[in-house]
């Protein structure tokens, strides 16, 4: 009998977490390395924040909360939501996990049985198909190309409806292309999901705060109101307050589906640190203009990549319109040798090559389920990033 389950044996581990592992290894051993693997900012968290959390552990609140979180909480998560998206939920259709990655995963594990078919737009963030393959169901991803910015359209979503369709997860901006959809592309994908009842919404909006130039976020409850009752809102403190460690998400969605996701949480992890409950309470109802300055710091690093990038033999990069990511298409560099001598089968040997023989590391394009493409993370300083670009182009003027 094997000791590992079937269920485990289905899914693989998360490869930017593999990358940024081995761009730490190298480094240890004094490689220079470049890191543009994580998906994380590179700043601190807010001051503000911080003594919040100092502020609770003096006060003793280090005890178990409720499962799903403190009504304080979910009282400022419901303010956010009316405020930032004029989406009106009461404190019980609110849950708060272990960061947003906790409360995707309840939401499958509380309702996917072997079967379901849950549809995930690819490029993905690489975590959704093996929860999805975890909670038991089916990936289906759709493929959205550079020639549409990396967007599905309402004919691919479409096609991809079946009777067993339980879930679609959207994300945008997305991770690993940057790409957001405009009001008028999501009401598009709505009229689509208007049509199919036994499809549920997952929205993904983890990168909300980071959008560029004239881009204005939008999430499907918003704009279509007669999804609001098969959509969950997820969202979190992670990527929009530099809050990555402290592991929490949140989600809005229909009573009955948030009482079951904490009925998962209740069995296996209980509630989210207590901690970072204070913390992300203060994160949503304190000073919020540190939003903007991000935002002005990002746009700027995106531009600078992007025009980096494109100057490069065989690479083209298009300019998304949010997150801290974006996924050049390495089409030109395939079926080349570097200058090390490697053969640049697919963007994972691309991706190998890069880090071995010019210490950038990079996310190959297979694991977010497009190639030939590799996902850079832009979250680090101006000077890291025009020296990783730089050392890019050597490489890619390198390939014969
Ligand atoms: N959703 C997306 C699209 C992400 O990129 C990430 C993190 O990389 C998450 C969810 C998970 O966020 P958290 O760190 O809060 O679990």
């Amino acid at each position: 009998m094997a000791f590992l389950s079937d269920t485990l044996a289905r899914v693989k581990p998360s490869p930017t977490i593999a990358v940024t592992t081995k761009a730490a290894e190298l480094k240890a051993a004094g490689r220079d390395v470049i890191g543009l693997g994580a998906g994380e900012p590179d700043f601190d968290t807010p001051q503000n924040i911080k003594d919040a959390a100092k502020r609770a552990i003096d006060e003793g609140k280090t005890k178990y909360t409720a499962v799903d979180g403190i009504p304080e909480l979910k009282k400022a998560i419901c303010a956010k939501f009316e405020r930032e998206n004029g989406l009106k939920y009461a404190p019980n259709q609110i849950t708060v996990g272990t960061g947003g990655k906790q409360i995707l995963y309840n939401a499958l594990i509380a309702t996917c049985n072997p079967g379901d078919e849950v549809i995930i737009p690819a490029p993905y963030w690489v975590s959704y198909p093996d929860m999805v393959l975890l909670a038991g169901g089916t990936p289906v991803p759709v493929v959205a190309t550079l020639e549409n910015d990396f967007k599905i359209t309402p004919a691919q979503l479409e096609a991809a409806i079946t009777p067993k369709t339980k879930w679609f997860i959207f994300n945008s901006p997305s991770n690993p292309t940057g790409a957001g959809y405009s009001h008028d592309e999501l009401k598009a994908l709505t009229d689509v999901l208007m049509r199919h009842p036994q499809v549920w919404i997952m929205s993904d909006d983890m990168y909300e705060h980071l959008v560029f130039d004239d881009f204005t976020f939008v999430t499907p409850a918003q704009i279509e109101p007669g999804l609001y009752d098969r959509t969950l809102t997820c969202n979190g403190v992670s990527k929009a307050y530099a809050m990555t460690g402290w592991r929490i998400g949140y989600a809005g969605g229909p009573v009955e589906l948030i009482k079951a996701m904490a009925k998962v949480q209740s069995q296996s992890t209980s509630n989210p640190c207590s901690v970072s409950q204070y913390a992300a309470l203060e994160g949503l109802t304190g000073p919020q203009e540190f939003l903007t300055d991000n935002k002005v710091l990002f746009q700027r690093r995106r531009d600078l990549v992007v025009s980096m990038l494109n100057t490069c033999p065989g690479i083209t990069c298009p300019k998304p319109e949010g997150a801290f990511y974006v996924y050049p298409d390495i089409a030109g560099c395939i079926g080349k040798t570097s200058a090390g001598g490697a053969h640049i089968v697919d963007d994972e040997a691309f991706a190998t090559a890069l880090l071995e023989e010019t210490g950038v590391a990079v996310v190959f394009g297979a694991a977010f389920g497009l190639s030939p493409n590799f996902r850079v993370s832009y979250a680090t300083s101006d000077e890291a990033l025009r020296e990783a670009c730089t050392r890019i182009k050597t490489f890619c003027e390198g390939l014969k």
